[in-house]
């Protein structure tokens, strides 16, 4: 089944359940303080959530356009993360829960008429005290009880760190559907496609007590668009799907590297063309490469994938030329990227250009920053050099740290802070980035706080024969 057509199909299927079909939000949402990007399809319904207004649907469906920062340095190093990538999600405000998102979650993905995956490579997990959610999947789908696994408050409950720290707003106990090629498996989990969050507290402060009811049961799940394609096609990874195979070959011609998955130029390729589909989607929407929040990320999402280029040899601007594979990729969706496509393509030259003009400099500055940490036997590049490069050669604090990482070095950031703050109290700068507010404190402080330290130390084995960055 094609990408396109899985898109459809779950609309429609949702639709038959009496959900009523919703536009994707926009990928940068003006008035929510709390996102840059729009991070999964239940964020334009929080009003809903909470009770608040009054809907003129009580059950919705939608694809949602979503952009995930935090798991940058996932991308072309796992099968299944992007920075890009569509959610489809169904919602219940106060109308269906757990039985209904569970039995139809079920029959969309393994009926004939419907996905028809193969029940046997499907198991789930439940949040650890949800009785209620495993007992549907033992007796009503008919699971063993070995498929049905229980985790705490980091896997199975949403948004993760509850009731213990997590955000506050809307949350709820998931269950998780994994998919499992070849069979069910308890050694290996298999990909997560698909998560059906039940929504009904509301998150405020810490515990105890911090969990208030919602004045109704709520259902919010969403289903990864590009992984759940590739279960159907039968491929390896997200990057191989009919959408973003093409995309990953026009990168590479563009760089002008052979395309093979897993030659070591397999992972720069794939994050090119994440970061291009990620680039164009963002300035669709009118933000343009800058120094301040959203802008602070499309800049440094651009720069990442120009400097990847670099490094497989191609020292001219080549993202723009990536930008109309994008848009005919996903121009079924969104015909409107149509409208863009000139002006983006300009944007993202420009910006190569920009990046471009001072980053063989910037290069050999970081080398001897290496260097000198190396006869000098520290692990940590200092801030002044991270300093240097960020502000002189435009290679941002976070691609430092990322390609650091690749040497088992840190950047000293909070010299690179200092000096930071130095600056902008002398020339009264425009204030803090994007990536700051996103990811806390650095990417790599969020990886390991997503995923635990052991997918990121085996994710920095395993880069040492990789490009840098
Ligand atoms: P993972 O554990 O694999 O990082 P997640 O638990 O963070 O996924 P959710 O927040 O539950 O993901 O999002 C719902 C669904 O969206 C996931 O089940 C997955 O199919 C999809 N998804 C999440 N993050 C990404 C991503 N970075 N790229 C592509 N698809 C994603
Ligand atoms: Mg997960
Ligand atoms: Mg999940
Ligand atoms: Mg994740």
């Amino acid at each position: 089944m094609k990408t396109d057509d899985l898109r459809a199909a779950y609309l429609d299927f949702f639709e038959t359940k009496g959900c009523v079909r919703r536009p994707s939000d926009v990928l940068v949402p003006k008035d929510d303080p709390t996102v840059l990007f729009t991070p999964a399809g239940m964020n334009q319904f929080k009003a809903e959530f909470l009770g608040l207004g009054k809907p003129d649907f009580k059950k919705a469906v939608t694809s949602q356009k979503c952009l995930r920062t935090g798991d940058i340095e996932n991308v072309g190093v796992t099968a299944r993360h992007h920075t890009f990538f569509e959610m489809l999600g169904n919602f219940s405000f106060g109308d269906y829960f757990k039985r209904e998102a569970i039995l139809w979650a079920w029959e969309f993905l393994t009926s004939k008429q419907w996905l028809g995956m193969n029940p046997d490579e499907l198991n789930v997990t439940v949040y650890e005290d949800d009785d209620e959610a495993a007992a549907i999947w033992a007796d009503e789908v008919g699971l063993e009880e070995v498929r049905i696994r229980r985790h705490g408050e980091h896997d199975n409950f949403w948004p993760a760190g509850a009731p213990t720290n997590g955000p506050d707003g809307v949350c709820g106990p998931c269950s998780e559907i994994f998919h499992h090629p070849g069979g069910f498996n308890p050694a290996n989990e298999g990909t997560e496609i698909w998560n059906l969050v039940f929504t009904q507290f509301e998150r405020t402060g810490a515990p105890p007590n911090n969990l208030k009811p919602l004045p109704a049961k709520n259902i919010d799940t969403g289903m990864g668009l590009e992984r759940t394609a590739a279960v159907l096609q039968g491929v390896k990874a997200n990057f191989e799907i009919d959408t973003l195979r093409p995309l990953c070959e026009a990168a590479a011609a563009a760089v002008g590297v052979p395309y093979d998955y897993d030659a070591k130029t397999g992972r720069p390729v794939r994050r090119i063309a994440d970061h291009a589909r990620a680039v164009t989607m963002a300035i669709h929407e009118g933000v343009r490469p800058g120094n301040n929040l959203e802008e602070y990320v499309v800049k440094q999402l651009l720069r990442r994938a120009s400097l990847e280029g670099y490094l497989l040899g191609r020292a001219e601007p080549f993202l723009y030329s990536l930008v109309e594979p994008v848009v005919d990729s996903l121009k079924i969706a969104y015909p409107e990227l149509t409208q863009t496509l000139a002006s983006t393509v300009d944007t993202v030259k420009a910006e190569e250009e920009r990046f471009l003009a001072t980053v063989e400099r910037g290069l050999r500055r970081f080398d001897s920053a290496v260097k000198r940490a190396a006869d000098d036997g520290q692990s940590t590049i200092d801030g002044d050099a991270a300093w240097e490069l960020h502000g002189t050669y435009g290679v941002l604090i976070e691609m430092t740290e990322a390609m650091a990482a690749r040497r088992n070095l840190k950047v000293d950031r909070k010299r690179f802070e200092a000096l930071r703050e130095e600056h902008e109290t002398t020339s009264k700068g425009t204030g803090r980035t994007g990536f700051d507010d996103v990811m806390s404190a650095g990417p790599l402080d969020a990886l390991k706080k997503e995923h635990g330290e052991t997918e990121f130390l085996g994710y920095e084995q395993t880069e040492s024969d990789a490009v840098l960055l």
